[in-house]
């Protein structure tokens, strides 16, 4: 958005100060030799350009710093109308002081924003005198002219330059978006290879994880099955049965879903885009993190968001870990709120929680792979890098809103069709 242009009346009058001072200076030379030895007229011009000169540069210069500028300006016209009748009078009208007319009206362009009512009265005033006092009227004509059309061609080149100037501002403005938009995309493209050079690396990984813990978990559920198919187990045997196999079997599990996070982290997954019911996903999350919120309230509101194109197993996978973090953020009595809606080719998604919110930093690093604030064994970090990667190869985007203290609230946008490029994905 282009910045106004106005220009500052303190600037513009210190611009002209020293210019305007010169005009007088020259004219007044001028008088001096035209009136040399008739004296009475060139001590009257002398002693108005004495005054005006004192008036103009010490006391109304000091008196601009109580006063407002428009003001001072109205007092100084006055005073060079008072000023130019008095030469006025004293050298019948000569078109010497005359000059001084169309001279003042030079440069009362940029003062302030009272200019053409003080050109007016300038005007009136001035022709009132000097016609009252016996000048001939084609002079003041002429010399009125003049300062009228010098000071409107003051104001149009001005206005001109100003209309030239604010275009430049506005393309500095637009180049300033389009460099703040490049940043933004060069950004992203980093954050984009640093997660897919991740990626590659979390595959390969949860590859090779993958092979032993399947014959593991099979051979710890036979060992399991065996001996509970044998009567008469030895005490630390029975204790195996119970608790120690058991409890094996859920570490099993866990590390498998870890796994099968970072083979999603790592876009391995091979589901394919499908026409899917959003609500569906939803409702299924909210199952399969029942276990995560049990100890809140937890609130749904489905809007009528109609089918769309996705891999649905990821959309609930995103929802889930959503959930899941809302229902470890929040306290006993908190709340959970998961909606949808529609709004044009575009679904919101949000999930929004009254729980310990995060601060800035926390925020920062969000959406990076590993990054946790969750003591070992609670969280890996993944969560919301599968989210990310989820979302964006959906076509999507996602807001976080956080106040510590107050609650967190993830939105998701979801175009219904993702555009060709990212089904591609
Ligand atoms: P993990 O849950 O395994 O720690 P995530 O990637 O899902 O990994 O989350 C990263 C971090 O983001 C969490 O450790 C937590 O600090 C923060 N976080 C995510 N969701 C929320 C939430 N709803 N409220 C507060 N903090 C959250």
């Amino acid at each position: 958005m282009a910045r106004p242009l106005e220009a500052d009346p303190e600037r513009v009058h210190q611009g002209i100060q020293a210019i305007a001072g010169l005009g007088p200076m020259a004219v007044n030379i001028a008088v001096l030799v035209w009136f040399w030895g008739q004296w009475r007229p060139l001590i009257a011009v002398m002693s108005v350009a004495v005054v005006l000169t004192l008036a103009n540069v010490v006391f109304l210069e000091r008196l601009a710093r109580r006063l407002s500028r428009s003001l001072v300006e109205t007092l100084r016209m006055l005073l060079n109308v008072a000023g130019i009748s008095v030469s006025g009078h004293f050298t019948e009208w000569s078109p010497l002081i005359w000059v001084f007319v169309p001279y003042n009206m030079l440069w009362f362009y940029g003062l302030d924003r009272w200019v053409r009512p003080r050109v007016a009265v300038y005007l009136v005033l001035m022709n009132s005198i000097a016609l009252a006092d016996g000048a001939p009227p084609e002079l003041a004509l002429a010399f009125s002219l003049l300062g009228l059309f010098g000071y409107l061609l003051t104001e149009r080149r001005a206005s001109l330059l100003r209309g030239a100037l604010d275009k430049v501002l506005e393309q500095q403005a637009g180049l300033e978006r389009a460099h703040q938009e490049m940043r933004q995309i060069h950004a992203r493209a980093m954050e984009q290879e640093k997660l897919s050079s991740l990626g590659m690396m979390a595959a390969g990984v949860a590859h090779e994880i993958n092979n032993p813990m399947s014959f593991v978990a099979s051979n710890v559920h036979q060992v399991l099955k065996d001996l509970k198919a044998h009567p008469g187990l030895t005490e630390p045997l029975r204790e195996h049965v119970e608790e120690v196999l058991p409890a094996t079997l859920e570490g099993i599990q866990r590390v498998n879903a870890i796994v099968a996070d970072l083979r999603r982290f790592s876009r391995g997954d091979p589901e394919a885009f499908v026409e899917y019911e959003l609500n569906a996903e939803v409702r299924l999350a909210l199952r399969i993190a029942h276990s995560q919120l049990r100890h809140c309230q937890v609130e749904s509101e489905l809007g009528e968001v109609g089918r769309m194109v996705g891999r649905p197993r990821q959309m609930a996978q995103v929802l889930v870990n959503l959930l899941v973090n809302a229902g470890q953020a929040t306290a006993e009595s908190g709340e959970v709120r998961i909606s949808t809606r529609r709004e044009g080719d575009w679904v919101q998604i949000e999930v929004r929680d009254t729980g310990t919110g995060m601060p800035p930093e926390v925020q920062r690093y969000l959406f990076q792979p590993f990054f946790t604030t969750k003591p070992p064994g609670m969280g890996t970090g993944l969560g919301l890098a599968v989210v990310h990667g989820i979302v964006t190869s959906h076509g999507g985007r996602i807001e976080v809103a956080s106040e510590p203290g107050k609650g967190t609230c993830f939105t998701l946008h979801l175009p219904c069709v993702p555009v060709p490029p990212a089904a591609g994905r």
